[in-house]
């Protein structure tokens, strides 16, 4: 649109722009999901970081449609585009409850979508059509007491025995792990065969030998569960592998791509939530007679926090277009992900700072966001690995 005298003078500081890889029915999706969030979960957020949320929210949520937004028709999903589940990852954070957050996309963008792009139609109806309905809760093991950024390093085997498959091992850091139905099990079927010698399998939770242990206590996202799991002689049919045997490394990293795209949408809204938040803190609150955001240095955190915000926004929405428009941007997943978590951090603790002693109280939730957004420079692919692969990326 070309400028006009009166654009000129006035710039538009007020319009709510839409972002052009979203439509109006985009929009549309936002405002249901964040009603949803605000009216339903939000109240219970507090609770929950005490008992981690209920199970119940899977199911309301796939009565929603809400967990198969992105998934195909034919499996009880929304058919809808990618953007679709990037608005879901940016309106959950409403619900001000990152470990919620996180346990959804678990669901619907780290254990369905390999089972989705890898698995056999018996293997969807069995799992995915349920999970979109939330009656069935998933999760995805790969890391390991002794390997977590080297997943080469796995020790978890999967051996052939006839018709099955005998698994022995163990899993860590698991989110929905005591909850969940069903794994989506990394492991080694040839350990001497490297990159090759990689398998998925797809584990019931209540096959026997399969041992939730303890509980992980930790610093945030404490309304997700988090568990240790133990694989003891747990066997599963030949029809519970996932994709080609062998080939299970190279679908795990196809997987963590879009895991990594979907938590640098959820760190850019969580950012945004703890912007605004402080944003009318500092309108309101007073010291000196004046209300602290009038104060240039306060006033230019909050400069600097929107820059770096809009930013990861820019950072994260083009790699988020290019990736649904069947492009396979790795190198700027990487870089979305460690900027926009990155960034999220920043802004979390610059906002504490600007609430001074209020923020370091739970009351304000500036400090469980803080807390919340660390993970995300871990989970997923540390900031050193995003860095590894960014920097080998240009041959070196
Ligand atoms: C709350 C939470 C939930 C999680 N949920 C899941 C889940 O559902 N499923 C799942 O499979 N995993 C999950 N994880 C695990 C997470 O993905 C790993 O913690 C992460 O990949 C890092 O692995 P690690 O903890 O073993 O750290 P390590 O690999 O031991 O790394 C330790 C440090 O060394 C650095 N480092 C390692 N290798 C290199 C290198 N080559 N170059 C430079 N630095 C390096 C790392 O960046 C890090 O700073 C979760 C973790 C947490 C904390």
């Amino acid at each position: 649109m070309a400028a006009t005298a009166e654009s000129v003078l006035k710039p538009d500081f007020q319009t709510r722009r839409k972002h052009f890889i979203f439509t109006d029915e985009h929009e549309q999706l936002r405002e249901s999901i964040t009603n949803f969030a605000v009216k339903e979960l939000a109240p219970h957020a507090e609770e929950w970081e005490e008992t981690t949320f209920p199970d119940w929210v899977f199911t309301r949520m796939g009565e929603l449609g809400f967990l198969g937004l992105d998934k195909p028709e034919q499996y009880g999903g929304q058919g809808g585009d990618y953007f679709s589940a990037m608005v879901l990852g940016e309106a959950i954070a409403h619900a001000n409850c990152g470990g919620l957050a996180m346990g959804v996309a678990v669901q619907t963008d780290m254990a369905m979508p390999p089972i989705l792009a890898f698995g056999t139609e018996e293997q969807k109806q069995q799992w995915v059509v349920p999970a979109i309905k939330g009656e069935k809760i998933l999760c995805l093991g790969i890391t390991e007491p002794d390997a977590g950024s080297d997943v080469k390093g796995i020790k978890t085997r999967a051996v052939r025995d006839g018709d099955e498959y005998v698994i022995n091992g163990s899993k860590t850091f698991i989110t929905n792990g005591h909850r969940a139905h069903l794994i989506v099990l990394v492991t080694k079927t040839d350990p001497d065969a490297g990159y090759d010698g990689f398998s998925l399998f797809l584990v019931p939770m209540d096959a026997p030998g399969v041992i939730r242990e303890e509980k992980l206590k930790k610093l945030g996202m404490h309304a997700s569960d988090t568990a240790l799991l133990a694989f003891q002689d747990v066997r599963v049919p030949a029809s519970a592998l996932l994709g080609q045997e062998g080939k299970g490394f190279y679908h795990i990293m196809w997987e963590l791509q879009g895991e990594r795209m979907i938590g640098a949408a959820g760190s850019l809204a969580g950012a945004q939530r703890c912007f605004d938040r402080t944003l009318a803190y500092a309108k309101e609150r007073e010291a000196f007679g004046k209300a602290i955001g009038h104060f240039q240095v306060i006033r230019h955190k909050f400069a600097e926090m929107a820059t770096k915000i809009e930013a990861a926004r820019q950072l994260v929405y083009v790699t988020a277009w290019r990736f649904a428009n069947g492009e396979y941007p790795v190198r700027e997943i990487s870089m979305a992900k460690l900027f926009a978590s990155r960034v999220a951090v920043e802004v979390a603790d610059e906002c504490i700072q600007i609430h001074g002693g209020a923020g370091y109280m739970k009351e304000y939730n500036v400090e469980r966001a803080w807390r919340d957004a660390r993970l995300n420079r871990i989970g997923a692919g540390t900031d050193e690995i995003m860095l590894e692969v960014i920097g080998r990326s240009y041959g070196l």
